[in-house]
């Protein structure tokens, strides 16, 4: 996906977080404008909603993503095979 959907009310892309890496313009080039899909806060907004997104997630943290991701996922399963 070229152009990320989230650009218009994305923190990140918009310049809007409290600590912006050095490297956001190039960051921005490659997520936001080139593919989304490795995204930090792209994955957990897919997977958890736009709610859910830390305000401080950075698009290259892809690892705390994972975790906040597999969080819930895994509650969600556990509380499933309890009934
Ligand atoms: S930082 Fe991620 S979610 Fe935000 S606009 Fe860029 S690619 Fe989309």
């Amino acid at each position: 996906m070229p152009l990320c959907i989230c650009m218009p009310t994305c923190p990140f892309y918009n310049d809007k977080m409290a600590r912006m890496p050095a490297m956001a313009e190039r960051m921005r080039q490659h997520y936001c404008l080139t593919d989304n899909q490795d995204c930090a806060r792209f994955m957990v907004r897919n997977a958890l909603g736009a709610e859910r997104v830390p305000p401080d997630l950075l698009p290259d943290e892809t690892d705390r993503a994972k975790a906040l991701i597999d969080g819930p996922g895994l509650e969600r399963k556990l509380s499933m095979g309890d009934s």
